[in-house]
């Protein structure tokens, strides 16, 4: 089995619905599996595995974001994509980020790639 680079599926290793310490206001934190770095002050070491987390497709994340839109939007948040690398499954953050744009939704990254 391969890590995953599609644009509807991600590995997912969590989620937190009301994160306040990613970004602005109230954000909708998703934390993706898989980082190569390996760093030795990381303190989300169970994201490293490339083949973990759980394979979700893009669909039901926007469904299970909606649900906190009436939290988020109002605190003047957002949603952040963690890790984990977000990047390493580029293809799903764009079609996810499209979709949240869509819907006036405000995006981050955090990343350890320099971009
Ligand atoms: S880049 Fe971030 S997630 Fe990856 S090992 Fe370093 S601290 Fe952990």
């Amino acid at each position: 089995m391969e890590p995953i680079d599609s644009d509807n599926y991600a590995r997912i290793h969590s989620v937190e619905s009301m994160g306040t310490v990613d970004g602005p206001g109230i954000r909708y934190v998703l934390f993706f599996q898989g980082c190569a770095l390996h760093c030795k002050y990381c303190h989300n070491r169970d994201t490293w595995d490339m083949f973990g987390g759980a394979i979700t497709n893009v669909d039901d994340v926007v469904n299970k974001i909606m649900r906190y839109k009436n939290f988020i939007i109002p605190s003047g948040g957002g949603v952040t994509v963690s890790g984990g690398e977000p990047l390493l499954q580029v293809r799903f953050l764009i079609t996810l980020f499209k979709r949240l744009k869509e819907h006036g939704i405000n995006t981050a990254i955090d990343t350890s790639r320099n971009v």
